[in-house]
């Protein structure tokens, strides 16, 4: 007979980028397969796991105001527990037991295998328990996906590999990820294949610095072709990639894989050669143009999103415009922009953060006026256009509209029309008729071929 005591309903509180969506749903699989269900919400959950990130400030701050709140829910009854995962466990580690009372572990991202360790047994004497550091990488260390335990929907993400090489000066993920761990490329291609099996339509590679991969002899941009070989696979996209590692196999890949998308986000971080070199990035605006036309080259009809920090310590006006003219040079689609926030540990915390915070949101307000000028533009230009959707599931709005996304990345609202039974995977032509302010809507036409 089971145990009583034993939690059995889940809930998380996910927080951070995309890496940590995705390491959400790989933990709540491992869970299921120890005997636990998701819980319907909060009140309904014996376990609540916040899975954290440190990468902003603003981020950190977040994720102690979920655990310190989360001390009332466990004590509404017995036996519950709260858990801290991701990148901010793995920096505070104990601290965190000795800020909040209430919490039963601290597991760093490397450890997350242990979670049905602390999460599915009965109350153990060895509670609370902090576990943290960087394991080899041996494959056996990323935690596979297991369609059959998440019921996938149409798009998934598949790891390519874990921490990153690089040492930006501005960046706290190598000291929370660990060091850059590849995983084979043959593990890569069958979880793919077993997410298309399942009904994934469209496979996201994820990695820190994605392309920065070669193992045994096979480079990013031969693990592009044989993943986009994956029957049934209808879409294949990356994220993040590295300017530096953007190679010719790699352009060569966007020219000859069909199902490899027309997007490519490509994080900049500055338009300067002076900030970039005391960002650590390691390439020079020339470079960056240069990685740029080299996919251009390969697919004239690529669009490119980026990421951008504003206010980096001694950026001058005049270098903030270098920015901001490399913006309107390269005509990004989406830009990600945030202001400059030091992070304990990292190179450029040690540095005066000398451009003033007002000044930092006047230089985000003027950056982001000129990325929606040029989004804006863009997606006017799509008016009238029969662009490819794959649905993803109905939209916030009300009347019957559900959501998709075109192989450029847009998000596009599809308005329900006659014969048009909506399915999340479906494969749409849809007639572009309105560029809102962040995406796009229209009206299906047929189903793409
Ligand atoms: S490439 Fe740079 S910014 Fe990206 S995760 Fe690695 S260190 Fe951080």
């Amino acid at each position: 007979m089971s145990d009583p005591r034993r939690p059995r309903r889940f809930w998380f509180v996910t927080m951070g980028c995309q890496m940590n969506r995705h390491d959400s749903v790989r933990m709540a699989e491992s869970l299921r397969a120890a005997g636990l269900e998701p819980a319907a919400g909060p009140a309904d959950a014996d376990v609540c796991i916040v899975n954290t990130c440190c990468v902003r400030e603003k981020a950190e701050q977040k994720a102690r105001s979920a655990v310190g709140r989360l001390a009332a829910w466990k004590r509404r009854r017995a036996g519950r527990r709260v858990i801290v995962a991701g990148c901010a466990a793995e920096r505070r580690r104990a601290g965190w037991l000795d800020d909040f009372a209430h919490i039963d572990a601290v597991l760093g991202p490397d450890r997350l295998g242990e979670l049905p360790g602390v999460a599915a047994v009965p109350p153990a004497a060895d509670l609370p328990l902090v576990a943290a550091g960087f394991t080899a990488g041996r494959p056996e260390d990323f935690l596979a996906a297991r369609p059959d335990l998440s019921g996938p929907g149409p798009t998934a993400f598949v790891t390519v590999s874990k921490g990153c090489g690089e040492r930006c000066t501005f960046c706290i993920v190598p000291a929370v990820r660990g060091p850059l761990r590849l995983r084979p490329a043959e593990d890569v291609v069958a979880e793919a294949a077993g997410l298309a099996a399942a009904g994934v339509r469209e496979v996201t590679l994820i990695g820190q610095a994605v392309n920065d991969y070669r193992r045994d002899g096979v480079a990013f941009g031969e693990l592009l072709r044989r993943v986009g070989a994956v029957a049934g696979l209808l879409r294949l996209r990356y994220t993040s990639p590295h300017p530096r590692f953007v190679d010719e196999e790699t352009a060569r890949a966007h020219a000859e894989t069909p199902v490899l998308c027309e997007h490519v986000h490509l994080p900049v971080q500055s338009g300067s050669d002076e900030v970039l070199r005391r960002m650590g990035r390691r390439y020079r605006r020339d470079d960056y143009r240069r990685a740029i036309d080299r996919l251009r080259g390969a697919r004239a009809d690529l669009t490119f999103g980026t990421d951008v920090i504003v206010g980096f310590p001694g950026e001058t006006e005049a270098q903030f415009e270098e920015t901001v003219a490399l913006v309107r040079e390269v005509g990004f689609t989406q830009v990600f922009s945030f202001a400059y926030s030091p992070r304990p540990g990292t190179a450029a915390a040690r540095w005066p953060d000398d451009v003033p915070a007002a000044e930092k949101a006047r230089r985000l307000r003027r950056l982001q006026r000129v990325a929606d000028e040029i989004a804006g533009a863009w997606r006017r230009g799509r008016v009238g256009a029969a662009e490819e959707v794959l649905l993803e599931g109905p939209s916030d709005r009300a009347g019957g509209t559900w959501q998709g996304r075109t192989r450029h990345n847009d998000v596009v609202h599809v308005r329900p029309a006659a014969g048009f039974t909506p399915e999340p995977g479906a494969l749409l032509r849809v007639t572009i008729e309105e560029a809102r302010p962040h995406c796009l809507a229209g009206t299906p036409v047929a189903e793409a071929s």
